[in-house]
């Protein structure tokens, strides 16, 4: 709809080559302002009304899974896992930071390729959370034509997934906040995938927290290596056909920064502030506050993410 209204140009068949169109982040942005921001605002206004604007701050490292040269999974229309990954933990790290958090991301401009340099970026922050997009056993992939090319893809499985090392030194803190992040996406209407437990179908990891979708992968570098708290959050199955429209969907990467916002929230220190923020009822806040703060101008991220993307692409 977005793209229709603003440029002829912005269709779907970009994707194919990449997510490269600066001008239909802008469309998108003009568009989903008013929602998004309103959410946003929302959750700014609940943790300072938690905090009674006290400095109530957690530090997050957004890490963006892979990078350009090793860009991960292909999606069922063939994008690069990369370029959702980037595009969401931007996404979160600005929602973090218009909640007056503070988010740091790693490998933004798609160099990072020592996985080694990745974890100590996070050292001195609350929490460190990976982001990625997930794939499917090769064996329950088929083929497709989109777009008069052939692509791979799975309907089978969809869903987010999160994980957590236990050879983390933190490990308790990190499946603390996976589980919060896990609960807050099922409370918005998310799904856990679940299929990297099965033996059969997925890959044997096991469950830390079967009800949020939780799973222990204990070799994970980036979990394994840092020295904080540390989860990798696999947001949804971009070789799903239909999972991927969604992952592309601004209302709904909105969603899911929101839910990571609320669990950051909930499950980082132990402060008074931090713990009555765990307590309360979010939501009857967030309404009330809705309301109040409908008429504030859009975030500030839609005109950075454009940036960032135009200047990535100019590096790629
Ligand atoms: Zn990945």
């Amino acid at each position: 709809m977005c793209a229709r209204a603003g440029s002829g140009r912005t269709t779907v068949a970009h994707y194919a080559t990449g997510w490269r169109h600066v001008e239909e982040v802008k469309i998108l942005c003009r568009s989903e302002r008013g929602r998004f921001g309103r959410r946003i605002a929302a959750l700014t206004a609940l943790a300072c009304l938690v905090s009674g604007n006290s400095a109530f701050a957690a530090s997050i490292a957004v890490d963006i899974g892979h990078y350009l040269a090793k860009p991960g999974v292909i999606s069922a229309r063939g994008v690069p896992e990369f370029e959702y990954n980037r595009t969401l933990a931007i996404e979160i790290a600005q929602a973090l930071e218009q909640a007056r958090h503070r988010a740091r991301l790693i490998g933004e401009d798609g160099m990072a390729n020592d996985l080694g340099r990745r974890a100590p970026r996070a050292n001195g922050m609350d929490l460190l959370i990976s982001v990625h997009h997930d794939s499917v056993q090769p064996r329950f992939i088929s083929t497709w034509e989109f777009e008069g090319m052939e692509h791979k893809y799975s309907d089978r499985f969809s869903g987010f997934s999160l994980f957590v090392s236990r050879a983390n030194p933190q490990v308790e803190r990190s499946l603390h906040c996976a589980s919060a992040i896990g609960a807050a996406l099922r409370r918005a209407g998310f799904t856990p995938s679940r299929y990297h437990a099965d033996p059969v179908l997925g890959e044997n990891r096991p469950f830390a927290d079967e009800e949020n979708g939780v799973h222990y992968f204990d070799n994970l570098a980036v979990l394994r290596t840092a020295s904080v708290p540390a989860l990798l959050f696999e947001a949804g199955v971009i070789v799903h056909r239909d999972e991927e429209l969604r992952m592309r969907d601004p209302a709904v990467r909105a969603r899911i920064a929101s839910g990571i916002l609320e669990a950051v929230a909930s499950c980082i220190g132990n402060s008074p502030e931090k713990s009555a923020m765990q307590s309360m009822n979010a939501k009857d806040a967030k309404d009330a506050k809705e309301e109040e703060m409908g008429m504030m101008e859009a975030p500030r991220w839609c005109s950075i993410t454009a940036n960032a993307r135009a200047t990535a692409t100019r590096r790629a």
